[in-house]
Formats: structure tokens, sequence, C-alpha cells
């Protein structure tokens, strides 16, 4: 995919993006981002003017005359603005007003007619478009979006992660599965990724470490909504920072660089990597054999007739595995995931023993 820079990535690392959630009123919008921007780190202003809530009877955003309170807010700090748009009237609207970046929300990256018909709003414009992951982790969801804005014309595209919705409690407001966005940086290599700790934790306490992650992963920016004063927010009330709050996020950041160009760290990396190479020859050895080893399994139980779950012999496993992982230092969520896989791949080749099926090509 050819795509054309976007000038302010090629500046600066990381681009900051901040701003309220949403567009409450044109003073809460100027008040908001006189303050953000008084230190200069903030390189482009954000407010939610339509916002698509979850549920009904929610405040929904000021609509397009916010637009201009941003605009203005824009002009007093000398800072291009951004909003989010999820249709072609919105598109049109903050066309109209000059709005210099616009993001498809997570909610619209999941509807490919809501993305087509952004594209074709978009069509003969040179717009600066980032696409929010959507909000279940469908990788191709989130491809086919950049392709719908491109093949009507966009060039000038950026990625944003804001995390994945999950049932149940976390410690996240959304799931960041850091591998998606590693995934898109490898299929786009040119595409800006930004990164939206707001929206991935859904509380102010996680906010640093989480775009701290994100630098060290290295995405080109940060999205942090920043409100005036948070604590009456009409939306994502938890989550925004007041402006002297970013400031201290921002400032205890650690910028680190991509690549290195002295000589003696390179080599010792390099030993470092060559090791991690060697070490996952041997796990993916170690887990051949397991499963070969559960092949055999599975021939016994289809001698014997039993069925190829056996639910207190897997409790067995995850308790054991688990504490033995723990005092790896490997993490309780780690060891469950990677038990979880693994019993999974064990009952499909259980399976295919015990029916006799040749092992399919996975
Ligand atoms: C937002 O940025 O305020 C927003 C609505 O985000 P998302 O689309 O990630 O939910
Ligand atoms: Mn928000």
């Amino acid at each position: 995919m050819k795509t054309s820079p976007i000038e302010i990535f090629e500046q600066k690392r990381p681009v900051i993006i901040s701003g309220p959630c949403s567009a409450e009123s044109e003073e809460q919008v100027l008040e908001t981002c006189a303050a953000i921007t008084k230190s200069g780190k903030v390189d482009i202003l954000r407010a939610g003017i339509w916002k698509p809530r979850t549920r009904p009877n929610s405040f929904e955003g000021m609509g397009a005359p916010a637009l201009k309170w941003l605009k203005q807010a824009g002009k007093d700090a000398g800072l291009p603005v951004a909003v989010e748009v999820a249709n072609a009237s919105h598109v049109d609207e903050a066309l109209k007003q000059e709005i210099d970046v616009l993001w498809v929300g997570a909610r619209t990256t999941v509807n490919p007619f809501s993305v087509q018909e952004i594209a074709d709003a978009l069509k003969g414009t040179d717009a600066t478009v980032m696409v929010k992951n959507p909000v279940h982790a469908d990788i191709e969801l989130w491809t086919g979006a950049l392709e719908r804005l491109h093949g009507a014309g966009i060039t000038r595209l950026g990625l944003i992660h804001r995390g994945f919705a999950q049932y149940g409690n976390s410690v996240y407001r959304n799931d960041p599965k850091w591998q998606l966005p590693i995934e898109m940086k490898r299929r786009f290599p040119d595409i800006p990724l930004v990164c939206d700790p707001s929206h991935i934790c859904g509380k102010r306490d996680l906010l640093h470490a989480v775009a701290q992650q994100a630098l060290d992963m290295d995405f080109d920016g940060l999205m942090l909504e920043s409100h005036i004063d948070p604590s009456i927010a009409m939306s994502d009330k938890d989550q925004q920072v007041t402006p002297a709050d970013l400031e201290v996020i921002i400032d205890n950041l650690v910028v680190r660089r991509p690549t290195i160009s002295d000589e003696d760290l390179s080599q010792k990396l390099s030993m470092l990597r060559s090791q991690i190479d060697l070490i996952d020859d041997d796990l993916i050895k170690l887990l051949g054999e397991r499963m070969k080893v559960a092949e055999e399994i599975g021939l016994v139980k289809r001698e014997k007739g039993i069925t190829i779950l056996q639910t207190n012999r897997w409790e067995e496993i995850i308790e054991k595995a688990s504490s033995n992982g723990m005092l790896q230092g490997l993490s309780k969520t780690f060891m469950i995931r990677y038990l979880n896989a693994i019993h999974q791949e064990s009952i499909e080749h259980q399976n295919d023993v015990m029916n006799q099926s040749e092992l399919k090509e996975r």
C-alpha cells in the first residue's frame, strides 16, 4: 500500500495528541486546549464532537457547532486539530470547518458499510485519516478499513490502537492485545501507529505505564484524553487527566531509540538475540514432542473408549504448571493463556488420532 507521510510524524517522536473526550462547551474546549498547549508538549488537539455511546440516553456530543470551538483552540495554539467521524455528513461538516485530521472510531471501524461511506465522502480530498482498531480483535477488519480509505485515494493514513472489548473483569477497560498493533506495524511499516492509553486503561492511574509500554514497542505517538476538570466530564470521566497531570505523564516518559549505532551495544544485543533464537528452537522441539505424547495418549483413549477431555486431569495440569510458571517469574495470566493454547492443540492432535484422519496441515 503506497502511502504519504503525515508531516508531524516525520518531525517528532512521540507525537502527542490530546484534548477532551468530548467537546462540551466553548469554554471547556478553549480552556482545556489552552492549558495543555502552554508547555509546548502537545502536537495535535483532539475533541469528540459526535459521540458514539454504548448505551442510549448518555451525552452524545454537541455536534457540528463544536467544530468551530476546536478549530479556534487550534488557531490559538497554532496546532492542527482532530475529530472523530462516523458517517458522510460528519466528514462533510468536518472538512467544511477545515479540521486537519479525521479519525474513524472503534465502533465505526467494525462496520464496512460505514467505513465505505466515509471513504466515498473523502474521495477527491487530501484528508489525513487515522483509523482506530475495531472494538473486537479482528485484524482483517482493521486492515480492511485502511484499504477502503486507500482505495478512495486517501494516502495520508494513520493507525490508533485503543484496545479490544472483553467480557468480564480485567484491570483494563479494553484489553491491549499488543500482538495486534504489532502485526499492523509489520504489515504497514510506513503508517504511523499511535497508542490511545486512555481508552485502553479506562482509569487514570494506569495511563503512564501503558503509554510507556507503547513507546517501548516503538509506537509513533500517543492519544491521551484531557479535561480542564475531569470530575465534571460528560463522558469518560475516570480516564481523562487534568492539564497538569498530562504534563507529568509526558515528562515521565522515556523515549528510547528503535535502532542503535553503538557497535558494542549492537553486538551484545545480537548475542542475546541468538540466545533467544536457540531457546525458541528448543521450545518448539519440546512442544512437538509433547504433541507426539498426546497422540499416544489419544491412541490409548481410543482403545479404551474414553473421552478426550478429562476435566480432572486438565485442572491438575493448570494448577501445577501455573504455580511452576510463577516460580519462574511468569505471570498467571500468561500461564493460563499458554496452557490453553497447548491444550487446544493437544486436543486437536488427539482428535485426529482417535478419528484416524491424517494430521491436518496447520
Ligand atoms: C474517543 O476517542 O473518544 C472514542 C470514542 O474512542 P473509541 O472509538 O476508541 O471508543
Ligand atoms: Mn473518550
